[in-house]
């Protein structure tokens, strides 16, 4: 793209814009934009005012300011370790900083009105011609330090203006956010989040909703049309960003802004278990990585943590806590849950989070080597995190779940270690308990042979999330889609029902515990294809136990049966709606039946 072109295109002209999105976190958000990775904006030109273009040199002026330090800093230890060659280039690179190379990129700046990465792009471009009509392989190689140099500032000045901190009530514009950042951001209380990436069940929209964020995504390039600091509305419910939205249509969203908190007019009653209308108990427990987030379920109604997912151990890749590491953080998540218990899943992830340096990146990892394949490949580490699961579970009630089975030989297979584990352990005078075992189904070839699963485990739990994305062939992470994720599509359907229908007939219990189990709708159509147990985030629990202590075993029993006689996931969705708005409208969220739920 020419530099006009590129110019006319991001000129900024603060006019309403709508923009479709997917809607992952409900609730309704408005704020300031602020770009979360700096990065980004190494290659979008933004267009200052007169003053964004003093605070844009303030910024400049910062960054080099701790580049400079760097390089004295850097320069100093080479010098003491008297490896003269390698600090003479850091002082080359310093005597830069001091060169004129600094006052183009300030004049570019405040002429073109441009922010700094931009202004070091058009700066290094310049030199970089230059430099390659010169023959000479010295000269030319000293353009790789400027290279260096300019990499060092726009490092500098990567953090900032978005980091995980001081977004208070800012809209957080992003391609994407892992899980761990939302978590970091949230606790700055952020109005809402876009990204260009993720799906309803993908891993970051699960903490998103976790943490009341409103959250879409699917939203690409906004940086060419939107600025820092540009007010945007985020529509969580129905799927869509607003940019510079109109005082009318302020107007119109202020109130449903406040709609996003959870009401607490909700069923209150704790620890009194949950049932619905004709007296069936109906077990409520929470999906919690974090025992202090357990304390809040508790209060809303949960028995017990339905799913801890343990790879929420693993900060960074190739960083695996140790034996005792681990056995403290699984003790610590018991102890929070008490006499309820946990069920505690071993770790569910690629090669890459176990391996810093694995060289085997996966063409298609989520059908790689993941999950109970790699902890069966890799018996070392499935064997630390065992040992920490039976040490844990002594005098503690927890369970262990094995992730993403596709049928019955890798239970078997973990169960022999297990077993094996278990007699080392009391070999070595070691106290150990005896967690129950259970498989997660989220494959349709665990589906199909659920009944032989359920034969040889104490529990099933049902993983929507990764069934659906299985069943279906559609990947849960990629926003383009979205529309072949069908949760009620027949299959879907089905294919729920006959796992509960294999688990009834050996009589072990089923959570179900994906995204579907926490949402409203999907839940009558739970109950009547046979759930008891549910595991769901925490701001679902009040939601879901309102609707269930409305609604009869009966009436589910009926609706499931209509359902199952219908072709489509959109036939399914629309008769749900009416039968909901007809017999149950006030015993949903607010908002929540006038959503697409597919
Ligand atoms: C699931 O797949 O439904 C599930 C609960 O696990 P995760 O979302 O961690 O894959
Ligand atoms: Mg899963």
């Amino acid at each position: 793209m020419t530099e006009t072109k590129q110019a006319t295109d991001l000129t900024h002209a603060k006019r309403e814009r709508r923009l479709p999105a997917l809607a992952v976190s409900r609730g309704i958000g408005i704020g300031r934009i602020s770009f979360f990775n700096g990065e980004r904006r190494r290659f979008f030109r933004l267009n200052l005012n007169a003053e964004q273009i003093k605070d844009e040199l303030v910024r400049f002026k910062s960054a080099l300011n701790k580049s400079v330090l760097q390089l004295r800093e850097l320069s100093a230890i080479r010098e003491t370790a008297a490896d003269q060659p390698v600090s003479d280039i850091f002082g080359v690179h310093l005597l830069m900083l001091e060169s004129s190379l600094v006052n183009k990129v300030e004049t570019v700046i405040s002429t073109h009105r441009a922010n700094s990465e931009w202004a070091i792009r058009m700066v290094l471009d310049e030199y970089a011609e230059k430099q390659e009509s010169i023959s000479d392989p010295q000269f030319r190689d000293k353009y790789l330090d400027i290279e260096d140099v300019a990499t060092r500032l726009l490092t500098a000045l990567g953090g900032s203006p978005a980091n995980t901190q001081n977004n208070s009530n800012a809209v957080i514009v992003a391609r994407d956010l892992t899980p761990s950042m939302i978590m970091e951001l949230a606790k700055s209380k952020p109005a809402a989040l876009i990204t260009e990436q993720g799906g309803w069940t993908s891993h970051s929209s699960i903490i998103a909703r976790e943490f009341n964020l409103p959250m879409v995504s699917g939203v690409r390039d906004l940086e060419h049309f939107a600025l820092i600091d540009d007010l945007v509305i985020v529509d969580g419910m129905n799927g869509e960003v607003i940019l510079n939205p109109s005082d009318k249509t302020i107007v119109e969203f202020r109130p449903l802004i406040s709609s996003n908190e959870i009401s607490t007019a909700l069923d209150n009653r704790t620890n009194k278990g949950t049932s619905t209308s004709d007296g069936a108990h109906i077990m409520i427990r929470a999906n919690v990585d974090q025992p202090e987030a357990y304390v809040s379920a508790k209060e809303n109604g949960a028995q017990g943590i339905g799913l801890f997912r343990s790879e929420s151990l693993l900060r960074r890749p190739g960083e695996v806590p140790s034996e005792d590491e681990q056995a403290a953080a699984y003790q610590r998540i018991a102890d929070a849950a008490g006499e309820q218990g946990v069920n505690i899943r071993t770790f569910d992830v690629s090669i890459d989070r176990l391996e810093s340096d694995s060289r085997s990146s996966e063409r298609n990892p989520s059908l790689g080597l993941r999950s109970i394949r790699l902890s069966l490949t890799q018996p070392a580490q499935f064997r630390i995190q065992l040992r920490a699961l039976l040490r844990a579970s002594f005098d503690r009630k927890i369970n262990v779940i094995l992730p993403m089975v596709s049928g019955l030989h890798e239970i078997l297979r973990a169960k022999e270690i297990i077993e094996k584990e278990r007699i080392n352990l009391i070999k070595d005078a070691i106290d150990i308990g005896t967690p129950k075992i259970g498989a997660m189904i989220e494959t349709p070839s665990a589906v199909l042979t659920a009944n032989k699963i359920a034969k040889n485990v104490d529990f099933l739990c049902l993983g929507t999330n990764d069934l659906v994305q299985y069943l279906l062939a559609v990947d849960r992470d990629n926003d383009s889609v979205a529309d072949w994720y069908q949760t009620l599509h027949p299959a879907v359907i089905r294919a729920v029902g006959e796992v509960l229908a294999a688990t009834q007939n050996a009589g072990i219990p089923t959570t179900v515990c994906g995204e579907m189990a926490g949402s409203p709708f999907y839940v009558p159509v739970l109950l009547g294809l046979g759930a008891r147990e549910f595991s769901m985030n925490v701001n679902s629990i009040q939601p879901v136990r309102q609707l269930l202590s409305g609604i009869s075993i009966d009436d589910t029993v009926t609706l499931v049966e209509k359902i199952k006689t219908l072709d489509t996931a959109d036939e399914i969705e629309i008769c749900l709606r009416e039968y909901y708005l007809e017999n149950w409208s006030g015993l949903f969220p607010p908002g929540l039946l006038s959503v697409r739920h597919r």
